[in-house]
């Protein structure tokens, strides 16, 4: 039951706050304005915080001025914004800007006195600090009045008492409702413009309800005014799944519960003040969160109920910041009673709040978290409680580590739904997080989990992805868009949709890059690539994709590199360090240096990452696969014989001596067979990259020179330029007749063949096969790779089939993706 669309309609007087955000300057008080009065909600309770920043800025002047520096300079800057303001927002600016004057005087003598005192006291901080709703509070109620709109203008801190306590301010009811009560003979509008953030304390001096503590203004005001409805607007939909700022992915979130609420505000989701709610919950006050710059977006509707059903176990994810974590350790603490009364007594006595606790069953340790300004007050009284434990031993020690942040999942429905811990520890294992403490409330509300600060973003990105994002969300990067690269984006353009709808797999397309340019796209599912490389580059070169990759909130990070380059090659041990996969056709690691792919093993060791490459030999046939699966499951491999170039298996398929074997060649490369210089292919260079290849994946330690290659190409046109090699192609004809000739006397044909045996013997060479030989029958440009195992080998396995061509090479790629997503928890 969402009773948005309805409210309007049973509420008699409704409560708006705004925030800094929806009061940055005269365009969004003016617009402020236009949503007060398209409410035609007779009463109207409307609380407003500081023009965006200026609490920082008062907060920053007092600093300045008790420690004797310039604070000038800020007074001025602070009076001239809100001149201006006025100046834009108002007809007749005068009469605001002179009370604008007045105020900012004030602020100056307040200045002036904690300069010369060195020490305000915190009254005159209260005034300094509150001195930003005074300000902005005075520009709305101008504007409205400008508007023909009679609001009554109030100061809370004529009304609003509160008592200052260990849990923050506390309001005096009965107080407040009388001055409320009083103040109301003397301003009986139905519309009042209240201040924010401000009040007095039980001495009737100024006061404030803390940093961010409008919100709590506002459910203050709502309920002495009564109000059915608060409405809190700012600059965002509503409240998020998690911070927008540090998770793009964040989703409005429709509903949620006073009890979620509390949790995500009491543990750092700067949308609400923790406190707001309290007030609210004790009315039954529904709270909308709005957005100021959206208002028709429906917003979070925070009530009573919540309506848990139809949304996920976890409703949000919230960090804490600065924190540390405090141990005390010891097996002399095993079943002692009172430990925990000890160690928490003894915090309570340097006021150190504790965020967080944990201990385990064993109560071999206790650990909790604190804010990191206490760390070292509560380490030591921690010691000093436990003096004699630790004297006699059975403390072993008392730790403090600094630079702790704390992320919690919060949801009702977390309650009795099994395996919601289990997904949270499972995404922050695969993004590498290391947990340092634990805890789950009883009331299965809230899981909350310490971790280094430096993790913690990339934490929160997991585990956001993990339960709103498809686990196997994966950015994509595709280097070198020629025609492999422009056959596998547009294979994955076709896939998504289905991958996403049924596998679970949803990829992200998050840049496009040349060796020189970079196109980044910040929400890519593929569409449009082409459309996308026409738009001007960044001048950015390769070193700036991992950058742009590792930027992004999605959990993995892959890149498929399809350019031949080595210098993109030489990249891979350092993407593969820093946990980003690499899938390719090129060849030119696999096949390189012996010590760059040992650097490339190394550093996919070391961080987990998958290097795939199975399109480098015979495309998009299951060959790496297929050597892989027999040597996982035991089998030992005794040779490898195959026809790995599509180019020399179609030359040897047609060559039957009806036509010259140069006339083949000029044939092959019209028809596109041939790399733009045949003599890449009738070299063998390339199939002895393949069987290179082929045998280090077998785990023999084998090089290009290793490799035995006969060229197909006469030593005399090696060193031509292309022309005039084709031109000479004819010097081919006789060797090549001769042997046909001879192949024919012993009734077999001619085959450019790889071989690998187990004893790391490697060559390629031009030789006769019997004509019922498996290699005899192949069509056209197809591959054959024949495995003779131990378990097979009478008869070998043999993997057969189109070995060459951008769309079966994209389709190698594209299988190598799936299977790394496979591996990651995709349902294919
Ligand atoms: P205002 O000035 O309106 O009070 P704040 O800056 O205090 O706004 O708070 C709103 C900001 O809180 C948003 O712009 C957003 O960046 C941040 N924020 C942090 N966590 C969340 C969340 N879970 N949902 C929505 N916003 C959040
Ligand atoms: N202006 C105050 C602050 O910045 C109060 C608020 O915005 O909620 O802390
Ligand atoms: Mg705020």
């Amino acid at each position: 039951m969402d009773s948005l669309a309805s409210a309007p309609i049973l509420v008699s007087c409704r409560a708006h706050k705004f925030g800094g955000s929806s009061m940055a300057d005269a365009g969004c008080i003016r617009r402020v304005a236009d949503l007060l009065l398209a409410d035609a909600c007779p009463r109207q309770i409307v609380i407003t915080s500081a023009m965006q920043g200026t609490t920082d800025a008062l907060v920053a002047l007092g600093r300045a001025a008790t420690a004797g520096t310039d604070w000038a300079t800020g007074l001025h800057a602070v009076r001239r914004r809100h001149l201006e303001t006025a100046q834009a927002l108002l007809q007749q600016p005068e009469p605001a800007q002179a009370r604008i004057d007045a105020l900012c005087d004030e602020l100056s003598d307040l200045l002036r006195a904690a300069a010369l005192l060195r020490q305000p006291g915190p009254t005159a901080l209260a005034r300094i600090h509150g001195m930003g709703e005074l300000l902005s509070t005075s520009l709305l109620n101008a504007h409205l009045r400008e508007r023909g709109a009679d609001y009554a203008l109030l100061d809370a801190r004529e009304v609003l008492r509160v008592r200052h306590t260990e849990l923050g301010a506390v309001v005096d009811h009965a107080a407040s409702a009388a001055l409320l009560s009083d103040w109301r003979t003397r301003n009986p509008q139905p519309r009042v413009n209240v201040t924010g953030f401000i009040a007095s304390d039980e001495g009737g001096l100024p006061t404030t309800l803390g940093r961010n503590g409008s919100d709590y203004s506002a459910a203050i005001f709502a309920g002495l005014f009564e109000a059915d409805e608060l409405n809190i607007w700012s600059d965002v939909d509503g409240v998020l799944s998690a911070d927008p700022r540090l998770v793009p992915e964040a989703v409005t979130l429709p509903t949620m519960s006073y009890s979620e609420a509390c949790e995500l505000a009491y543990f750092g989701a700067k949308v609400i003040h923790p406190q707001a709610l309290a007030p609210a919950i004790a009315r039954g006050l529904p709270i909308r969160m709005r957005n100021t710059f959206a208002p028709d977006q429906p917003g979070t509707r925070i009530d009573a109920c919540g309506e848990p059903s139809g949304s996920g176990p976890v409703k949000g994810l919230t960090l804490n910041h600065d924190l540390a974590l405090v141990c005390l350790e010891g097996a002399g603490l095993i079943g002692v009673p009172g430990t925990a009364e000890r160690t928490f007594g003894a915090l309570r006595a340097v006021g150190a709040s504790v965020v967080m606790i944990s201990q385990g069953s064993s109560e071999h340790s206790i650990c909790c978290v604190v804010h990191a300004e206490q760390a070292q007050a509560a380490r030591a009284a921690l010691a000093a409680a436990f003096d004699r434990e630790l004297a006699g031993g059975q403390v072993h020690g008392v730790t403090a580590c600094t630079g702790i942040s704390v992320l919690a999942a919060v949801g009702d429905g977390m309650a009795g739904t099994p395996g919601v811990a289990a997904r949270l520890f499972d995404a922050l294992a695969r993004a590498q997080v290391n947990v340092r403490a634990i805890a789950q409330g009883a009331s299965e509300r809230n899981i909350s989990v310490a971790m280094s600060a430096e993790d913690a973003t990339r934490a929160l990105r997991a585990v956001h992805a993990a339960f709103w994002l498809s686990p196997q969300t994966i950015a994509l990067a595709v280097i070198g868009p020629g025609k492999v690269g422009a056959a596998l984006l547009d294979q994955l353009e076709a896939a998504m949709p289905r991958l996403r709808r049924d596998a679970n797999i949803d990829l992200r397309l998050r840049a496009l890059a040349t060796r020189s340019r970079l196109w980044t796209i910040e929400h890519g599912d593929g569409s449009g690539w082409r459309a996308r490389m026409q738009s001007e580059p960044e001048p950015a070169d390769l070193d700036a994709i991992a950058p742009h990759l590792h930027a992004t909130h999605l959990p993995h990070k892959v890149i498929l590199d399809c350019s031949a380059s080595d210098a993109v090659a030489s990249r891979y041990p350092h993407w593969l360090a820093a946990g980003i996969h690499v899938i390719t056709p090129n060849k030119q690691a696999g096949a390189g240096s012996l010590e760059h792919y040992r650097g490339i093993r190394a550093a996919c060791s070391h961080s987990g990452a998958r290097f795939r490459y199975e399109a480098t030999v015979c495309a998009g046939l299951p060959v790496i696969s297929t050597l892989r699966d027999l040597l996982d499951t035991g089998d030992a491999l005794i040779a490898i014989d195959g026809i790995f170039s599509g180019t020399l298996a179609w030359l040897f398929n047609k060559f039957d001596g009806s036509q010259p074997f140069s006339e083949l060649v000029r044939q092959a490369h019209a028809l596109g067979y041939t790399e733009p210089d045949p003599r890449d292919d009738l070299s063998g260079t390339d199939v002895a990259r393949k069987l290179v290849i082929l045998a280090r994946e077998a785990g023999m330690a084998l090089s290009l020179d290793d490799v035995e290659v006969q060229s197909l190409v006469p030593e005399e046109l090696r060193s031509a330029d292309r022309e005039a090699f084709m031109a000479g192609l004819e010097a081919l004809d006789a060797p090549m007749r001769e042997a046909l000739k001879q192949a024919r006397a012993q009734d077999s044909v001619l085959r450019y063949i790889a071989r690998l045996d187990q004893s790391g013997h490697a060559s390629v060479a031009l030789q006769a096969v019997p004509t019922d030989h498996a290699f005899a029958h192949l069509r056209l440009t197809d591959n054959c790779v024949s495995f003779t195992t131990r378990r097979y080998r009478d008869n070998p396995l043999v993997v057969q089939g189109p070995g060459a061509g951008p769309d079966v090479t994209a389709a190698g790629v594209f299988s190598d993706l799936l299977r790394l997503a496979a591996a990651l928890g995709a349902r294919l």
